[in-house]
């Protein structure tokens, strides 16, 4: 048998529908921009493997730091022990994250780290003898699939069935340049009638709803708001963290801080799970009693793995070098000029740049996983590039690494579905 027919006798994919969906497509091996299918087919790596390996996949400094520290210490129980490389990462990443962060926190994934932040914030309040027992949150956003994060997510393609099982959780619009009194008036009706803990949301880009984006201005009215009525903020950068917008956190565009933020996605550099929600020593100092049961009774077996913590330091090593940094505005610039070239294509609409994420919608009618979509993924796979495009939203959110020329050859093919569908 084949790996794909093995693959179908055996395993159950995440976000599939067996019964109609086409086999995988199996790759053998990855290097900087580009993947490397068993066939022999090659792809650019368009989307980064989903947001992970942004200095490219099996970078050699990342393989090289890993490699020593699974040689030293490959896991240790993070409740009653420590070690170097968490410490090194802790001190690493709060250097470069909003300054009012203090403490971090480790989970295995974004959805983990989105729960461990509500769960927190729920506990703040509770630990203060004040019961909260309403969510705030953006409509379409989308944080994670455990059942936290899935309450606060507003993507319901995803949560239909369980929707009946969720936290309570009141939505509020995105701030769009003429909406801002609206969102602010219907938040305000909000807290007016309902015992609100946090407001959970994704700074500036909505990843799933399709790279939608929001002023900054706008959403640091709605943090200033919820701070004046002391609601925590949870700031999901699970997608933006690590220098997708162009900031090293998004939250960075800001003045007002969130009281707490999940990161994930590229913290390790794409090799392994891992994730953290950090938080302000206010957030922190609240679990502080002599009473036990005050403390955050929450874990996982796998915490601030040892080899995690080696990749995400080095991550963050690469994230702040000044080639990395380099590469991150030049993506940027040619992201940029390529929007205003198409800017004029009748059937280009709302192109939009973030950092290194570029988006646009097609202007054709198509359902999120329909068949047409089906044709707009194949119609890129067939050039060598991997992009998902969601329904008619076509997104780049490449290796901070990849070449001038492999962004042409994507360019390229994102023009030729303009003139195609
Ligand atoms: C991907 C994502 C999550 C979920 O992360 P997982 O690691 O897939 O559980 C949560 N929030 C945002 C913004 C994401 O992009």
């Amino acid at each position: 048998m084949t790996t794909q027919e093995k693959d179908n006798a055996y395993i159950w994919h995440p976000l599939t529908q067996h019964k109609t969906s086409s086999l995988p497509i199996s790759i053998a091996r990855a290097k900087g921009a580009l993947l490397y299918g068993e066939d022999g087919t090659i792809y650019i790596d368009g989307i980064a493997s989903w947001y992970t390996a942004m200095y490219g996949h099996c970078n050699p400094y990342i393989i090289e730091k890993v490699t020593a520290q699974m040689q030293e210490l490959d896991q240790i129980t993070f409740t009653g022990f420590t070690h170097k490389p968490a410490v090194t990462l802790a001190e690493k990443v709060l250097a470069i994250l909003p300054d009012n962060q203090q403490k971090l926190f480790f989970n295995d994934n974004g959805s983990t780290a989105v729960e461990a932040g509500i769960k927190m914030a729920l506990q703040y309040h509770h630990n203060k003898g004040m019961k909260r027992n309403t969510l705030i949150a953006f409509e379409e956003g989308f944080h994670g699939d455990t059942f936290g994060a899935m309450s606060v997510s507003g993507l319901s393609v995803y949560n239909g069935p369980f929707e009946d099982f969720f936290i309570h959780v009141e939505r509020i619009p995105v701030p769009q340049e003429n909406n801002l009194e609206e969102v602010l008036q219907k938040l305000k009706r909000i807290i007016d009638t309902n015992d609100c803990a946090a407001f959970v949301y994704e700074p500036l880009v909505q990843g799933a709803a399709g790279m939608k984006m929001h002023t900054a201005s706008g959403l640091e009215s709605i943090l200033n708001f919820c701070a004046s009525h002391s609601i925590l903020t949870i700031a999901d950068e699970v997608m933006t963290g690590f220098g997708k917008t162009g900031t090293h956190f998004a939250s960075l565009q800001m003045n007002t801080y969130p009281d707490i933020i999940c990161l994930s996605k590229s913290l390790t550099a794409g090799l392994v799970p891992m994730s953290l929600t950090t938080c302000s020593q206010d957030i922190y100092d609240g679990f502080l009693d002599d009473n036990t049961a005050k403390g955050f009774f929450h874990a996982h077996t796998y915490s601030a793995n040892p080899i995690a913590c080696a990749a995400a330091i080095s991550g963050v090593d690469l994230l702040t070098s000044p080639e990395m940094q380099a590469n991150i505005k030049r993506v940027h610039e040619k992201h940029s000029a390529f929007a205003k070239a198409i800017s004029q294509h009748p059937k280009a609409i709302n192109i939009r740049v973030s950092g290194v994420i570029l988006a646009l919608e097609l202007n054709v009618k198509m359902e999120r996983y329909g068949s047409l979509r089906n044709e707009l993924f194949n119609h890129f796979m067939d050039r060598g590039i991997c992009l998902r495009p969601l329904g008619n939203t076509i997104y780049v959110l490449p290796p901070f690494v990849i070449s001038d020329q492999q962004l042409d050859t994507i360019y390229k093919a994102i023009e030729e579905a303009l003139d195609t569908f």
